[in-house]
């Protein structure tokens, strides 16, 4: 049996906002689907029948999906106590005890794959191996993930695992699966047509969903393109056939996984939302993610309104668009974007407008600029903290300003931090710029 295991996370903070593995969940479907005997265990569900009700009943959870996770206070990492910022650290995720319980259920892995997220996650991963290590000690383990592809030399010297996988995810497990269990497993014909199972996961009130995988952007901050090199759509036919599954299963609230969402608009989004709204087919439909100021239309907006889109977030970053900050949108394309939410009458409490707050050399006062041009026009801004990501464009500007060992200590990436913090952008301006940005639309 394999099984795949979405580890720990250590942090100062984390919150469920419909966040599922949703590479993983590929793996074990790709996986499922060949007939392969494989178990996925999330550490950080917090609905599994294993759970008691007391426990379940005092985290406090929302109808649609998202939620907090349970946690519990750990000691600070070490290279963090130079780092003078009145917050404790968690780990986030269910205890020892459940996951045991969990496991006992199931048979003994003869290969593990662990995944990983956000590189400033890394001591999750190392706490979640340890305590794998401990339960079969004489199992291979293999990681693969987010963190593994960005920080490949860090993950090595710092991972105790047989195996990384760092690209070509399907094709390097395909050989490791071989190697160790002497099974031969075929390729999915693409990883856009599997049919995702949530099987693993007890009691999920909604699917994570996606027209697309990658981004054609590449913007500096952000590692989409390095992470994904190719930009793909899905069909409409399987889309609506995938769409009709899971509502037919009773599943009434969809998170949208997409980097790109309304890009190719024609072909899926517009299409797609009106068989929706035909076929009487309503849901609840989330975006985690924000989508691009450049690529909404009237036409889109109608439809979002129709199909009663329970929250929309815009990317819009800065109001002072530089060489660092792509020119994927700018003023004028916001007036434009404020102008069909008013026409279409879009209930502006509903929109959040993404900000980026601590990129390399920022100033307070040109985020709060942004924050009071965004209130202007009676909307909701949010200035998210910066996180550099290696391998981009602005990691190596963020190298040359950071106080902090951006290179070789990838839990100096983490945003709470405020990783490129300066006199004129400090934690405590940062703390004053959300302050600023809480606005009553009504
Ligand atoms: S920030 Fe958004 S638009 Fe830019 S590359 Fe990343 S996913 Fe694409």
């Amino acid at each position: 049996m394999i099984l795949l295991v979405n580890p720990w996370i250590h942090d100062y903070t984390a919150y469920d906002l419909w966040a599922k593995p949703l590479g993983l969940i590929e793996i074990y479907s790709w996986l499922k689907s060949k007939n392969i005997d494989v178990e996925l265990i999330d550490f950080l569900y917090q609905y599994y029948d294993e759970i008691p009700d007391k426990k379940i009943k005092n985290l406090s959870k929302r109808k649609d999906g998202r939620s907090k996770y349970y946690r519990k206070k750990i000691k600070t990492p070490d290279s963090l106590k130079q780092v003078e910022i009145p917050r404790k650290f968690y780990r986030y995720g269910n205890s020892e005890k459940i996951i045991e319980k969990k496991l006992k259920n199931i048979k003994n892995p003869e290969l593990i794959l662990v995944t990983s997220m956000m590189t400033y996650w890394y001591p999750g991963i190392k706490d979640t191996i340890k305590f794998l290590k401990k339960l079969y000690p004489d199992t291979p383990i293999v990681l693969g993930g987010i963190y593994a592809k960005l920080m490949f030399n860090h993950a090595k010297n710092n991972i105790n695992v047989d195996y990384i996988v760092n690209r070509k995810d399907y094709i390097n497990i395909k050989k490791i699966i071989k190697e160790e269990l002497n099974i031969k497993v075929d390729l999915p014909q693409s990883r856009l047509k599997l049919k995702l199972k949530f099987d693993a996961y007890d009691n999920l009130n909604y699917v994570p969903f996606r027209f697309s995988i990658g981004c054609p952007f590449n913007c500096s901050y952000c590692g989409s393109t390095f992470l994904e090199k190719k930009y793909r759509c899905s069909k409409l036919e399987f889309l609506k056939q995938e769409y009709l599954r899971f509502y037919n299963k009773g599943i009434r609230n969809f998170a949208f996984y997409d980097d790109a969402l309304l890009l190719n608009s024609k072909k899926l989004f517009k299409p797609f939302f009106k068989w929706v709204i035909e076929e009487q087919l309503y849901s609840n439909f989330h975006l985690p993610n924000a989508v691009h100021i450049n690529y909404f239309d009237r036409e889109i907006a109608y439809l979002m309104k129709r199909v009663e889109f329970k929250n929309i977030r815009f990317g819009f970053e800065t109001i002072f668009r530089d060489k660092f900050v792509e020119s994927k949108t700018d003023r004028k394309n916001f007036q434009k974007a404020v102008n069909i939410i008013e026409k279409e009458n879009i209930d502006k409490r509903k929109i959040r407008i993404y900000l980026i707050a601590g990129m390399p050399g920022q100033k307070f006062e040109n985020v709060k600029k942004s924050i009071k041009y965004i209130q202007s026009h009676k909307l909701i801004p949010i200035p998210n903290e910066y996180s550099p990501v290696p391998h981009t464009e602005m990691f190596t500007y963020a190298l040359k300003v950071s106080p902090y060992d951006l290179k070789n200590e990838p839990l100096y990436h983490n945003k709470t931090i405020v990783p490129c913090n300066w006199k004129k952008m400090t934690y405590e301006d940062i703390q004053q710029l959300k302050q600023l940005a809480r606005y009553d639309v009504t």
